[in-house]
Formats: structure tokens, sequence, C-alpha cells
């Protein structure tokens, strides 16, 4: 059994959720995981924030013109009478759902009930559909085997006991239907895996059913090497390891969910990248082979603070770094990058939430530098340190653009380098040029 996971952007149009459809018919027994309609999960935060804003009829009004465009959908989606009228009948209770939920605007899960209809939606649509086509499809709610435990994070042993248990229980099914993104915590409250978690869903129920594969559908053709939107003819790459593929998803390729990887990896499930535009093309696999001996692509991940801490005291000293990394951890902030030198550290990070009273703490070592705006460049690939000449080259291909930090060896698989963010096209395409050509 494989795992298809559609995007928003994928089921965003009725005639987008019947291309769908097309593609996993006649493809055998898969399990299909659908994110809400392209537009629907920030429609459905916007109204929550109207309900904590206390704007109620602000939120009545994004209820109903949201609700007025699924009753388009339908129409356009569905052709029989029949099928019409039970569909709008379980989208008009999801919507009630809504409406109910917001009449107690205190109730601190209120964003998290109401973001689920998206998918609740989402997959009772595209349900419904494949029904009409003649499919028996089977619709299996996520949130009767998804869950996060006290940790908040996926109580995998649970997923997949009760997943399984609901697939024995469905054996005549065609395929099945979940939602992405959604699922329980601990306490058995609606809650949900984080934007884009769908990717995640899916890689977590590959996991759970030990998929032969966990496929991750967009309308792009796989990983590119380089970021389209800065970068003219940047190429899909074929095959990544995992490693390599983490490194990208985390530093800015957004194409998977970084979350995603780990599930995948452990349990050694390949996935692919595909583009349903052209469901024929190979896309991107990441699985744990690793093609030796080449830089595979570029990305970059914009928002980051350099923060230096220099200081005297750190010359010939042990304990000096524990303790710098102690006020990070007393804030909850994660560091991304590193540098060291004799007298001093720099480190990045991607929030500032709590970067104030960092800074106060770091100023017990010595003088503390932030640079704001600056964007990290990753360089991804087998970049073993006796492999000889791919640091040069990345270097060499930003020769006139001013570094700040440069990170290498921490992995065999990256070599990052901080920059301005206004150096950042500049730098991928420089990247591009010298490494790709
Ligand atoms: N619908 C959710 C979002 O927009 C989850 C997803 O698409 O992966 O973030
Ligand atoms: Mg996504």
């Amino acid at each position: 059994m494989k795992v298809m996971k559609f995007g928003g952007t994928s089921v965003g149009s009725p005639q987008r959720i019947k291309n769908v459809a097309t593609l996993i018919s006649g493809k055998g027994k898969n399990m299909i995981v659908l994110s809400a309609m392209s537009g629907t999960t920030n429609s459905l935060i916007e109204i929550s924030e109207a309900v904590k804003a206390d704007d109620p009829q602000l939120a009545c009004k994004l209820i109903s013109s949201l609700e007025e465009r699924y009753s388009g959908v339908i129409e356009e989606l569905l052709t029989t009478q029949d099928a019409r009228e039970r569909t709008r009948t379980i989208v008009a209770d999801f919507f009630n759902d809504i409406r109910h939920t917001i009449s107690s605007p205190e109730s601190p899960l209120l964003e998290k009930q109401i973001v689920a209809r998206g998918e609740m939606i989402s997959t009772n649509l595209m349900h419904a559909y494949l029904h009409e086509c003649g499919v028996n499809s089977v619709l299996l709610p996520a949130l009767d085997f998804m869950r996060t435990d006290e940790h908040g994070e996926p109580d995998l042993p649970y997923i997949s006991k009760h997943l399984n248990q609901l697939l024995e229980e469905n054996p005549e099914a065609d395929m099945y239907i979940t939602q992405g993104f959604i699922c329980l915590d601990h306490e058995g409250n609606i809650h949900n895996l984080e934007r884009g978690g769908s990717d995640y869903t899916a890689s977590l129920i590959g996991a759970a059913i030990m998929a032969e594969e966990i496929e991750i559908w967009t309308d792009i053709d796989g990983m590119h090497n380089n970021d389209p939107r800065f970068v003219d003819g940047t190429k899909p790459v074929r095959n990544l390891h995992f490693e390599e593929a983490a490194e990208l998803a985390y530093f800015g390729a957004k194409i998977l969910h970084p979350t995603c990887i780990l599930p995948a990896k452990i349990n050694n499930i390949p996935v692919r990248l595909l583009n349903t535009m052209e469901p024929d093309a190979p896309g991107t696999l990441i699985d744990n082979n690793l093609r030796s001996a080449c830089i595979k692509a570029v990305a970059a991940k914009d928002n980051i603070t350099a923060i230096k801490i220099k200081s005297g005291r750190m010359l010939l000293a042990y304990g000096f770094l524990k303790k710098v990394f102690e006020i990070f951890e007393k804030y909850e902030t994660a560091i991304d990058m590193i540098t060291t030198s004799e007298v001093g550290v720099s480190v990045t990070v991607d929030n500032e939430r709590n970067l104030d009273r960092i800074v106060e703490e770091l100023h017990r070592f010595g003088t503390v530098t932030i640079d704001r705006n600056m964007t990290i460049i990753c360089v991804v690939g087998d970049l073993e340190w006796q492999n000889r000449g791919f640091e040069a080259k990345a270097l060499d291909a930003l020769r006139d653009i001013p570094v700040r930090m440069i990170s290498y060896g921490g992995s065999n698989y990256n070599i990052s380098f901080l920059i301005k963010a206004e150096d950042k096209t500049r730098a991928l395409r420089a990247l591009s040029a010298e490494i790709f050509a």
C-alpha cells in the first residue's frame, strides 16, 4: 500500500478534485491524504481571529462567504441530485459546527476546532465524487487514529494500532481517504500538526502502516536544485538522501515540510515528490541511498538574526559555550548556525520572540552584536570532507558577496553561508551558475 498526499492547490477547485480522482483511481488500494482546498485554512484562521478580536459579525460574514464558495464547488463537482443533496447536508453540518464553536469564543481550542473543518470538508468532497464515479472509497476520519502525546509529539504506537485496526475493519475498500494536518491531543481535544502539517500526516501514516512508498503530490516537478522564484532554469533533483532532503526542507525548499522526513527515514520508506500537472514525470525520490560526490541543490532561509558574543573570558576557558547555550535553552530558542573563534561565538536564530531577554543575559559574557534581516544560503549534497573541491566551488561563486558566517562540517551534507537578505538573489544565481551550469 502507498500513501498519496495531495496539497491544497491540488484539490483547490472542482476540476482539480476531479483530476486527482482520476489520478488515484485504478492505482490500487492506497491511502489518500488530503489537505483543505487552497485558501480554506487561511479563511478559517481569519474567522477565528475575528472571534478572538470580539467581532462576531465579521466572523459570521466570513463563515457565510466560505460556505457560499463550497455550495458552488458542490454544484460543479457533483452531477446527481442525490449526491449533491447528501454532500450539501454534510458540508452544512460542518459549517454549523463552526457556528456552534464560535458561540463559546473564550475556548482556548477555538482555532484548532475551526481549522479542522477544512480537511474534513475536502475529504468528504473527494469521497462523494469518487462514489459518484463508482469507486468504493472508504473515508477514515483522522481523528479516529491520529493523536499526539503529552509532549505534543505524534503517538506512533497509538496511531499504528488504531489505523491498522480501521484498515482491517474495512477490507472491501477500493482505496482509503483521510485528512492530513488534523489530530487529537492527548486529552482528546481537536488539535493539528501545525501549518503545512499534511506532509507530516502522510509520513506518519506511511510509518504506521509500513507503506511501500509515500508520495507527496504538488504542482511542481519535484524538489528543484535552486529556488525557481529567484533563479531561472532550475531543474528537478532526481534523487536525494533523507539527510539532504531534511537540510533542504528546513532551509527553505517549500515543497516538503521538514517534519515529514524523520518517520519515513527511520522506517526506511521512500518518499517521492510528484507533480499533479505532469503525473508521469519522475519527480524526486528521497531515500536512504546517497548518490555520491555531487552537489544536489541550493536553498535559502530568510528572516535570520545573527548574534555575536565576544568575550575575553572565552580565551583558553572551558564551559563558555555551555553557558551561552543555556541561555538560549532557557528561552526556548533554537539555534540554527554556529561558528566559533577563540574569542567569540556567532549563532543564528530564526525567531526574535525572546531576543531582548536573551541579549540582556548574554551581556554578562561580553559584547553582543546583532545583525538582523539576514539569509542563510544552504548548499546541499554529498559533501564528505574527503571529497575535494566542493567548498572551493561554493566559496568561489560567492566571491563578490559579503559573507557574515560560514558553517561546514556539522554534517556530511551541507555548507551554510550567512549573508545579507538583500544579496540573496545574487547569491542563489551565482551558485547555480557556478555549480549547476
Ligand atoms: N491545510 C493546512 C495548511 O494550510 C495543512 C496543509 O495544507 O498541509 O496549513
Ligand atoms: Mg504543503
